[in-house]
């Protein structure tokens, strides 16, 4: 996969360097480009953003050097765009299924806002996609790139090294995750449950299952309610329930 970053502060993406993403990126597993939106002003102050019509407080991006910016990343390289994603809080809400349909694509082109936000004609003419990662407002798309980037590269076939492991996160199968416990089987007097040493696989696979019903149910009852629900699931529920009283 190909992403270009179109920012104002290309220095902030140094984080990608790191960890999962970063060795994704040095085994060539994905690029990421970015590209310093000042860079493509056209006057001698590098001029990227003006006043707004109608009077208010703050700036606002100019189209211009946004334009000419994602032209030459689109220029850069022969892959064709799948998607060109603004960053706004007024975006449709980022969450694990929408970082399994940007997990698929060949390329994507992110442009991060700054100030009080972009020049209409940016998002009619230029974005393809409008993307928000949560009803609050930063001052700058630069950290909902960098977690549109993390979420999805980490779904790239060959990334993790365990190729399961995103299937069992917390959102893959629209509930949240059962608890995990590695060495030692007791720590400061909680101990590993016993179900989880017994190399019973069935009977493994069933507390987790149940496990994650029961987290799901207590803090976050509204997946339930969109959750593809076995009729084993049904059971553990009527389970849980009766466990409660
Ligand atoms: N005035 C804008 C509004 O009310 O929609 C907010 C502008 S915000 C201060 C500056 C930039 O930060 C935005 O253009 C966007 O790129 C980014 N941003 C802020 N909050 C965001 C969020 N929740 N999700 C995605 N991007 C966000």
């Amino acid at each position: 996969m190909e992403i270009d970053v179109l920012t104002l502060f290309p220095a902030m993406f140094s984080p990608l360097r790191e960890s999962v993403v970063g060795r994704a990126i040095k085994r060539g597993l994905v690029t990421v480009r970015t590209w310093n939106i000042r860079d493509f002003a056209t006057d001698r102050h590098r001029t990227v953003d003006d006043a707004p019509y109608g009077g208010g407080g703050g700036m606002v991006m100019m189209p211009q050097p946004v334009f000419a910016a994602c032209e030459a990343a689109k220029a850069a390289s022969h892959t064709p765009v799948d998607a060109v994603i603004l960053l706004s809080p007024q975006g449709r809400l980022f969450c694990q299924s929408v970082a399994w349909e940007l997990s698929k694509s060949s390329r994507l082109i992110l442009i991060c806002g700054h100030y009080e936000g972009f020049d209409e004609r940016i998002r009619t003419q230029l974005a393809t996609d409008e993307i928000s990662i949560g009803d609050y407002v930063l001052t700058g798309g630069e950290l909902p790139a960098m977690v549109v980037i993390d979420a999805v590269v980490r779904l790239i076939p060959g990334v993790l090294g365990n190729e399961d492991s995103p299937r069992d996160d917390s959102f893959a199968s629209g509930l949240l995750e059962y608890p995990q416990y590695t060495r030692p089987r007791e720590f400061r007097g909680e101990a590993v449950p016993e179900v989880l040493l017994s190399g019973n696989h069935e009977a493994i696979r069933r507390w987790r299952r149940k496990e994650s019903l029961r987290r799901t149910l207590a803090r976050r009852p509204d997946l339930l309610e969109k959750a593809e629900l076995t009729p084993e699931d049904l059971a553990l529920l009527r389970e849980l329930k009766e466990e409660e009283r």
